[in-house]
């Protein structure tokens, strides 16, 4: 079972394989051969506990990597707790040699978990990274399917524009898939309004 994974100099942690999205885009579909996103063995048999998570990194020189970044074969911030014992955990024992932290979420945070966990970042995360995929709301439906329909959009733009607040470094991501550059504009423009960078990634991009 792959915990924590190395990846271009940065460490990577999949805690989960749960998702209420099913992106059409998603690197769990495999469809990018020779990818380790597509490796078996980012699917997880049974998910880690928090101590087996902690053991996973101080296994390795955790201090070494240019940053930490929950990301996983599923929606980390489902495991949003130990996310947060484990930073914790960390920082006890590496102090400021703790690599920066960030996030790679759908934005889906407090809908999932029904309360705002944006305050519980704080001091722990240095960069949310949060997929916006789409213009609107019913274009990000057809592209994502998050099981909670058209309000899901609203609440990962809700989740940007306040995770600014706590999050040193918030980032949208869209997904160049051959995307039309008037789209990737609007997309711009949408970030802007908000405040929030936007990347674009390629399809096997971190
Ligand atoms: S939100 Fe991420 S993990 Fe979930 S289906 Fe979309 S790409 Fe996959």
């Amino acid at each position: 079972m792959t915990i924590t994974y190395e990846y271009e100099g940065a460490l990577y942690v999949n805690l989960t394989n749960r998702c209420n999205c099913n992106c059409e885009f998603c690197l769990r579909h495999g469809k990018k051969e020779g990818s380790i996103y597509t490796e078996d063995s980012l699917w997880l048999e049974r998910e880690p506990t928090r101590q087996e998570a902690l053991d996973s990194f101080l296994s390795r020189e955790v201090g070494s990597y240019r940053e930490i970044v929950f990301c996983g074969y599923g929606e980390p911030t489902y495991r949003i707790d130990d996310i947060v014992w484990l930073v914790d955990e960390l920082k006890k024992r590496l102090g400021d040699q703790l690599p920066p932290v960030r996030i790679n979420t759908n934005g889906h945070g407090n809908l999932i978990h029904g309360r705002d966990i944006l305050p519980e970042l704080h001091g722990r995360i240095q960069t949310v990274s949060i997929s916006l995929n789409a213009n609107n709301a019913s274009d990000y439906v057809a592209l994502c399917h998050p099981v909670q329909g058209e309000v899901a959009y609203q609440a990962m733009l809700d989740f940007a524009r306040e995770a600014k607040q706590y999050i040193p470094h918030v980032v949208f991501t869209v997904v160049d898939q051959g995307t039309a550059p008037e789209t990737l504009e609007e997309s711009k423009t949408i970030a802007e309004k908000l405040g929030v960078e936007l990347r674009v990634r390629s399809f096997i991009d971190s």
